[in-house]
C-alpha cells in the first residue's frame, strides 16, 4: 500500500537526513542539542510506520565484547547513555528511566584457535575497563550448569553493562525530542540527488512527491537500503541487505537463572527474553536479499535452530515456538565495521551505514559523533575516524572479528 507523502515546509535545509529510524533520529536529536549547530534539519522517512526497518526487527542487546578498542568504547558510551537516558534527555519526565539487563554475552569456543581469539579480545576489553572473564568449560558448568559443554574449550562473558536494553524507548525519545527541538520529519522518499557541476557536492534531493529540496549536507541513514541512497550521489557502498531470523520460544522446563546471550559455535544465538527465550541465526546460505523480502523460513527453526538449542541446553528439548520474524542487517561485506563520516569526493555526503548486528548499541556514540562532524568538521568526544569511508576507497579494511 502506498503511504501518503508530505511536502517539507521549506525548499532548503542545512541538513537532509535520508531515513528516520534509529540512526536518522539519533543524528537528528544530537544535532538538535549540539551547541555548535543552529541549522535546519529535515528527516525524510519513506515508511513512518517503521514496520520493516532494522530497528523494528532488532534483538536490542549491547556488549563490550569486541576485538577493536573503539568498538568497546562505543558500547561503553551506550551503557552510560542508556543508564542515564533521562538525564541526557534534559530530565524530561516523560522519558523513562532505563536499565540494562546485564546477563552478559557468553561466547563459546569449541576449538583452541577461537579460544585464543577470545583471550586476545578479552585483553583489549579489559584494557578499556570491561569486566570480561575467560572461563574454562568446568567454570562454565559451575556457574551455568544447564549448558552442555562436552565440546567446549573455553567461553568468555561480561556481566557488567552487557545484555538487553530497551532500544525502542530510546528511538521514541530521540524522535519526539528532535521534533520538539525543531527538526522536521516528513513521510516521503528521497528518489534522486543532483550534484554540483564539479561533482563534489550534493546540491539537492528530489522527493517521490516531486519537490526538489536544496541541502547543505546529506546524511545517509537508510539502513539496509544504504547503497540505493548512495548510488543517487554516484557512490558505491559495500552494504547489502542480509536476512536474519529471530525466534521466540517458551520452555516446558524453564531455566532457574537467566540464559546469557549465548553465541553457540554453530552461529546460533539464544538468550532470556522476559519469561521466554529468544534465538536467532543467519541462514546457511547468506546472499543479499530483496529489500522487501521478509519471508520467514520455518524449516530453519525445525531443522537447524531447535536441534542446536536442544544440544547446547538439554532442558530445551521440550520447547514451543511462540513467535518469529525475519529482519535485515545492513551488512558491510568489506570489513564488518560501521561506515561513517563524509565521502572522499562528494564531501557533503555523510555515511552512518553498515552496522550489521551491532548498530542499535552504536547509535548513541555514532549519532553524537556525526553531529559533531557536521557542527565542527571534526569528532570531539570519541575519535570515530577509523570508520571513515576513506578506508574503503583505499582498500584498507578495519576488521571487527566479533560479529554476530
Ligand atoms: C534481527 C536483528 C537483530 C539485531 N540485533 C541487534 C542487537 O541485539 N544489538 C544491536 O546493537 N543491534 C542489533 N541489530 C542491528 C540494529 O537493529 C541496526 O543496526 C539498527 O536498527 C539500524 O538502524 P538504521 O536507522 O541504520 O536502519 P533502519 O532501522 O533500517 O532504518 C532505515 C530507515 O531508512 C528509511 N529509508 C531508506 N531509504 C529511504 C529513502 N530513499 N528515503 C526515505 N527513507 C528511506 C527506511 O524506511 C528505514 O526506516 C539487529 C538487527 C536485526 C535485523
Amino acid at each position: 500500500m502506498a503511504l501518503p507523502t508530505e511536502a517539507p515546509k521549506r525548499a532548503s535545509y542545512d541538513v537532509v537526513i535520508v531515513g528516520g529510524a534509529m540512526y536518522g533520529s539519533s543524528v537528528a536529536w544530537w544535532l538538535s542539542v549540539n551547541p555548535g549547530f543552529d541549522g535546519s534539519v529535515l528527516v525524510v522517512e519513506r515508511d513512518p510506520t517503521y514496520e520493516n526497518c532494522s530497528t523494528a526487527h532488532t534483538n536490542s542487546c549491547m556488549r563490550q565484547q569486541f576485538s577493536n578498542e573503539i568498538n568497546v568504547r562505543i558500547s561503553q558510551f551506550a551503557a552510560d547513555f542508556v543508564k542515564n537516558f533521562r538525564g541526557y534527555m534534559g530530565g524530561d519526565e516523560r522519558v523513562p528511566e532505563l536499565s540494562i539487563q546485564s546477563y552478559g554475552y557468553m561466547y563459546l569456543a569449541d576449538n583452541e584457535a577461537f579460544a585464543q581469539t577470545l583471550r586476545e579480545s578479552q585483553k583489549v576489553q579489559a584494557a578499556c575497563g570491561a569486566a570480561t572473564q575467560i572461563m574454562s568449560a568446568a567454570e562454565i558448568s559451575r556457574h551455568y550448569p544447564f549448558y552442555n559443554v562436552e565440546d567446549i574449550v573455553a567461553g568468555s562473558i561480561n556481566l557488567v553493562d552487557e545484555g538487553y536494553w530497551e532500544g525502542g524507548a530510546v528511538f521514541e525519545g530521540w524522535r519526539r525530542a528532535a521534533r520538539e527541538n525543531g527538526v522536521e520529519y516528513v513521510s516521503n522518499e528521497v528518489v534522486a540527488m543532483a550534484k554540483s557541476a564539479a561533482g563534489d557536492k550534493v546540491e539537492s534531493v528530489t522527493l517521490k512527491s516531486g519537490e526538489v529540496i536544496a541541502c547543505g549536507t546529506v546524511v545517509n541513514a537508510s539502513g539496509p537500503r544504504a547503497v540505493r541512497t548512495s548510488r543517487m550521489a554516484g557512490i558505491e557502498l559495500p552494504v547489502e541487505p542480509r536476512k536474519r531470523y529471530t525466534f521466540i520460544f517458551s520452555a516446558e522446563d524453564p531455566l532457574d537463572q537467566d540464559l546469557p546471550l549465548t553465541i553457540d559455535p554453530s552461529g546460533v544465538h539464544m538468550r532470556t527474553d522476559g519469561m521466554n527465550y529468544l534465538a536467532g541465526c543467519p541462514p546457511d546460505d547468506d546472499p543479499a536479499v530483496d529489500y522487501d523480502d521478509f519471508v520467514q523460513d520455518h524449516s530453519i527453526w525445525e531443522e537447524k535452530v531447535w536441534p542446536i538449542l536442544a544440544n547446547r541446553v538439554p532442558q530445551f528439548e521440550a520447547i514451543k515456538l511462540t513467535h518469529s520474524w525475519a529482519g535485515h542487517y545492513a551488512f558491510n561485506t568489506f570489513d564488518h565495521n560501521a561506515i561513517l563520516g563524509p565521502h572522499t569526493e562528494v564531501t557533503n555526503f555523510v555515511f552512518v551505514n553498515g552496522f550489521s548486528g551491532h548498530g542499535l548499541q552504536q547509535s548513541p556514540a555514532m549519532g553524537r559523533g556525526t553531529a559533531e562532524l557536521i557542527a565542527y568538521g571534526e569528532y570531539r568526544s570519541l575519535d570515530l575516524s577509523p570508520f571513515n569511508y576513506e578506508r574503503i576507497a583505499l582498500g584498507q579494511p578495519f576488521v571487527e572479528k566479533a560479529v554476530i
